[in-house]
């Protein structure tokens, strides 16, 4: 391959002047017909890995994809480029998957996507070997290839019969993509596809445009309207919560604020789904509050938000939930408001689920791992990296813990206290009682048990109510203390805790900020953002960009970032190029976009520059 054909594909067609990371290295490789295995997080550029070879060589670059929903979009994206792309799935009536194999036939086409379970039948494979004969099969790209893996959440059974194309197309590159990081499933994904040949690309799984900070709980609802006025006045962004009934709730008290908010979860009807994750797309500052089953495939690039209301189930549910945010590679914010009510009833949860006793053991540890995050005073990218394997110097200076450093505090004392009331109130209750025994509060409840009696009565005054509440959830986090599998949300000592009661075991704990301050903290106001927009939103232009591409998006019925990303117009509102050579010298402005477009927007700069 001739690397000169290679960077001007990238200009020419991509509208980019380098490539990122490991690309360059990937689409070398695949050109010259080597198979492949990327590992690459969300928003890291996969797509190009298999589209420029698919450019670069002959014949149709075949792409295999679990996500329908997504096909569309991507060939609409492709044709902006002036690639001549096609999709093939369920969703087609058989009048045009029959004109789509036509164009197929005849090698109109460079790109096209197509469902597994389509790729798979006999008559479809049968299509490709006579295409081949032709030697007219550039590659084969397997997007979310860890698919394959039966023990991740997006296991299609379907994935595992791909090792056919290897089979009967042994001479054509296979390239598998993935932003799944961990080891046992990227084993999984070399075994399950044959690709034991294949050289792997593995990319740093960081994502420093994104911002994480873990706010502690008081009021949830609160806490998160104070961040999206804050931070994302007119933003797109994602609000997870765990269970449907809290998504329908959140979503219309967001409504009654004032804010444009949808629900999505897997009650509601397929057409409410669909046109909820259309109008997410589609539009612009729409914010979807929703359960896990929303986000797989979610391809918008300008999520400028990720907020948790509860807890997820794992630091790779968490990664995966917050690298939705700013795949486009502008800040974005992951948040999360957090208490010791999720602990207890996360744990709840996963317990009295009807899995078996194994998974459940799993699951509990992963929940474990993501509290120790949660609690961790370190730099939250480097405590996410060293879960996936991967090291990071900390001090990133992008979430909270470096932002507002956290004391911690030499609470060992004070957790003997605390796990002992649970020890002599008889294992049972909840935190609230319990600190009232310590604070030697004269409750009914406390009367009715006679706890005035114990010796753990009122010897904790040194703290107060908020100080023993963040002692009891951490302690409940670190694995201490156990809760009351029978429902009661009752605490009692786990093994852990032994060693700390004997005095064996020094116990060190976060100081929590007060909520008020934390609230209010400059560092956390989401500078950056402000920074990468800075003066857009004031600047009367930006709106007229974002006005223009919204109408050349309607008129055409694709999503705005399919005409332009946020990035690109941003830099037209930096550059303010006053020609077309100037115009398409910005990244992301190819040749075919510089034809359809480029006039419309000097228009818009123009007009912009008379005051008009
Ligand atoms: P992934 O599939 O890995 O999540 P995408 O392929 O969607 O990522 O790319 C993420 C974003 O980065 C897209 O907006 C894409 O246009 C942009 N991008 C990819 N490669 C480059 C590059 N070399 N230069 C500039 N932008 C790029
Ligand atoms: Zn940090």
């Amino acid at each position: 391959m001739n690397p000169d054909s290679a960077h001007q594909i990238l200009n020419d067609t991509f509208g980019y002047s380098a490539f990122r990371g490991a690309q360059q290295a990937i689409v070398e490789h695949v050109s010259k017909g080597g198979d492949a295995l990327v590992l690459m997080p969300t928003g890291g550029g996969k797509s190009l890995c298999y589209q420029l070879p698919a450019l670069l060589r002959d014949g149709v670059g075949i792409v295999v994809s679990p996500l329908i929903a997504l096909m569309q979009d991507q060939v609409d994206a492709l044709k902006q480029l002036g690639v001549s792309a096609a999709f093939l799935n369920s969703s087609l009536d058989a009048d045009t998957a029959r004109e789509v194999s036509r164009q197929l036939m005849r090698g109109e086409l460079k790109l096209l996507y197509v469902a597994p379970e389509r790729l798979m039948t006999e008559g479809f494979l049968n299509l490709l070997e006579r295409i081949q004969q032709e030697n007219s099969i550039a590659l084969f790209a397997i997007d979310e290839a860890h698919c394959v893996s039966q023990w991740g959440h997006d296991f299609r059974p379907e994935y595992r019969a791909l090792t056919v194309l290897h089979e009967r197309f042994p001479e054509v590159p296979r390239i598998a993509l993935t932003a799944t990081a961990d080891a046992p499933t990227r084993r999984e994904i070399v075994e399950r596809l044959s690709l034991e040949q294949a050289q792997q690309f593995v990319s740093s799984f960081d994502r420093p445009n994104i911002k994480y900070r873990v706010a502690l709980k008081n009021n949830a609802r609160q806490q998160l309207l104070s961040f999206l006025e804050t931070e994302h006045p007119d933003d797109a962004g994602i609000v997870y919560c765990l269970s449907r009934k809290k998504v329908d709730e959140t979503a219309f008290w967001l409504k009654e604020q004032g804010w444009d908010a949808l629900p999505y979860h897997a009650g509601l009807d397929a057409a409410v789904r669909n046109k909820n994750q259309r109008r997410f797309l589609r539009e612009e500052g729409v914010i979807m509050v929703a359960t896990v089953a929303f986000g797989m495939g979610i391809d918008k690039p300008n999520v400028r938000f990720v907020a948790h209301l509860d807890l997820p189930k794992s630091m790779e549910g968490y990664y995966q939930e917050t690298g939705r945010a700013g795949r486009d590679g502008l800040p974005a914010n992951a948040w999360m408001a957090y208490g010791l009510g999720d602990v207890v009833s996360m744990r709840q949860m996963l317990l009295s689920g009807d899995a078996p006793e194994e998974r459940k053991r799993v699951e509990l540890q992963k929940l474990d791992a993501l509290l120790g995050f949660c609690e961790s005073t370190e730099c939250r990218h480097q405590t996410i990296l060293r879960y996936f394997g991967e090291e990071h110097p900390g001090d990133c200076g992008q979430c909270d813990n470096c932002l507002t450093p956290v004391d911690t505090w030499n609470a060992t004392q004070a957790s003997q206290m605390a796990l002992s009331c649970v020890y002599r109130t008889g294992q049972r209750f909840g935190v609230a009682h319990l600190i009232d025994v310590l604070l030697g509060k004269t409750t009914p409840k406390i009367e009715q048990f006679n706890h005035q009696q114990l010796s753990t009565f009122g010897i904790g005054k040194e703290l107060a109510q908020q100080q023993w509440s963040s002692v009891y959830r951490q302690l409940t986090a670190g694995g201490f203390i156990e809760v009351d599998i029978e429902g009661y949300g009752g605490l009692r000592l786990a093994e852990a805790s032994r060693p700390v009661l004997r005095g064996e075991q020094e116990v060190w704990l976060r100081r929590d900020a007060e909520p008020a301050k934390r609230r209010t903290s400059k560092a956390e106001r989401g500078s950056r953002l402000r920074e990468a927009f800075e003066g857009a939103n004031e600047d009367p232009m930006w709106l007229e960009l974002k006005a223009k591409r919204m109408e050349l998006a309607r008129e055409q019925g694709v999503p705005p970032y399919v005409i332009f990303h946020d990035s690109t117009l941003l830099e037209i509102l930096n550059q303010r190029p006053k020609t077309l050579d100037e115009m398409g010298r910005i990244s992301g402005i190819g040749q075919a976009k510089l034809v359809k477009y480029g006039d419309a927007f000097l228009q818009v700069v123009e007009d912009a520059a008379n005051g008009r």
